[in-house]
């Protein structure tokens, strides 16, 4: 804990990854963990983790890098938090992110931009940015991030680090700032994949207060690193090395399939045929759940609220126009037209249709494959203020990423190259609940 914070001392001034530090209470814990006998520690036990924005935590501010929750400390900490605590594990602060999780490139963030520490002119990628940042800057060994639509596995490619997007229910909602539930998921970001296969464990698993979570068993990920991935058949869709994919990152993955295959598995080309229709989807369904979801900032229950209102109407609307940033009332007004009487039909149940056939890919090429591998973004980093006035082109950043989401399954980005000294990911994608055969490839390319 104490080298955590020395590290976040001389580095943070250029990486920019935490936006609270809890310095005392964590040294106090750290210092009462060291009481604890040895017998009773568990792998995690003692070391520091950094925690995204978007997660409560009691007692330590919880903005989602927003103006309008300045301020807000809440009085509970998010599931994942407390089992973090179980595993004795110490939070050193909270990392910086896109306002509400929207974006891929920490630039949304109300408050500063992340670098990414492998050239601070570039992003690190987002929304979950500075988790990525901080790991890789070794501020941190451990954090966790959220993906909505690629906002784990994204930043992790970008900043050449490990992260997971479990299953959706893996991993228990219940105290992360809703973006858009039925697709975001929590999941681990660390420098090795050994790492994140024993935060998973620690994170995962069923809970009351988490009605979408799910109670599938949690197995010992860590035993799955055996490194044996002999007659592993893996799928290679050709529209993840399509257009639009940068030379590198495809050369990247061709080369890492050749290393896979020296160890026994089997590669073949597939379809997933409705990807092209994915983007669109996602953002008509993301938007429309932020939209409701983001009704509760309303001035009076958390965080911001206007000094300029004449009565009721007006605290609502200028609280709301005050306190939040252009991104997210741009999905705001998206969301909730999408959501209107009149265009319900064309917009939010088309979107939902989609989506379904968009899983009905997933599920037909996983009767036949373990695995999907394919690149975890079409490009490295790219610079800041490169896409600010382009919302499209930043969309299309997510491309490989969001179809994820939508499916529900889970993905995890290694690092697996290099483009001008920026990092590259590899994404392999698997079945429901499959985490551990996602870990076992990992380890056997690590
Ligand atoms: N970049 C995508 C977006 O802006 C994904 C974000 C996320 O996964 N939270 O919505």
């Amino acid at each position: 804990t104490k080298e955590a914070f020395d590290r976040v001392e001389k580095l943070d001034g250029d990486v920019q990854a935490f936006l609270a530090l809890n310095k005392e209470q964590a040294t106090a814990k750290a210092a009462e963990l060291d009481k604890v006998p040895f017998e009773e520690r568990g792998p995690l036990f003692g070391l520091p983790i950094g925690v995204k924005d978007n997660i409560v935590t009691e007692g330590l501010e919880t903005t989602c890098a927003s103006k309008i929750l300045e301020g807000f400390v809440p009085i509970y900490d998010a599931t994942i938090v407390k089992k973090l605590r179980d595993a004795g594990m110490v939070t050193i602060g909270k990392l910086n992110m896109d306002e509400f999780a929207m974006g891929s490139s920490n630039e949304n963030s109300a408050f500063k931009t992340t670098k990414n520490p492998w050239n601070t002119k570039h992003v690190p990628g987002g929304s979950s940015g500075a988790s990525a940042a901080a790991v890789a800057a070794g501020e941190v060994p451990f954090s966790l991030g959220s993906d909505t639509g690629g906002s784990i596995r994204q930043p992790a490619a970008y900043c050449g680090v490990v992260g997971m997007k479990p299953t959706y229910g893996r991993v228990s909602r219940f105290g992360l700032v809703a973006f858009a539930s039925s697709l975001d998921q929590i999941g681990p970001i660390t420098r090795n994949v050994t790492d994140n296969a024993l935060l998973l464990e620690a994170i995962s698993g069923v809970d009351e207060m988490d009605s979408t979570s799910a109670d599938v068993p949690v197995p010992n990920y860590a035993a799955a690193l055996d490194g044996n991935i002999k007659g592993l058949k893996i799928a290679v869709p050709k529209e993840f090395l399509g257009e639009g994919v940068g030379e590198a990152a495809k050369q990247s993955i061709l080369d890492a399939l050749e290393v896979l295959k020296a160890q026994g598995a089997t590669v073949e080309e597939v379809s997933l045929p409705h990807s092209k229709y994915a983007l669109a989807a996602y953002y008509i369904l993301s938007s429309s759940e932020a939209s409701s979801n983001l009704s509760r900032f309303d001035g009076i229950r958390y965080g911001y609220r206007t000094d300029n209102a004449k009565n009721l109407l007006e605290l609502y609307k200028n609280t709301r126009a005050e306190g939040f940033g252009d991104e997210v009332k741009r999905r705001i007004m998206l969301g909730t037209y999408s959501l209107s009487a009149g265009t319900y039909d064309a917009y939010y149940k088309k979107a939902q249709q989609v989506r379904t056939l968009i899983k009905q890919d997933y599920d037909k090429v996983f009767e036949n494959y373990d695995v999907i591998i394919g690149p975890t973004a079409p490009t490295p980093a790219f610079e800041i203020g490169a896409n600010v006035d382009d919302p499209l082109t930043m969309y299309a950043n997510d491309i490989l990423t969001i179809p994820i989401n939508l499916a529900g399954v889970p993905a995890i980005s290694i690092p697996c190259g290099f483009e001008n000294g920026l990092p590259l990911g590899l994404q392999i994608i698997g079945k429901h609940f499959d985490e551990e055969t996602l870990y076992r490839v990992a380890y056997a390319y690590e």
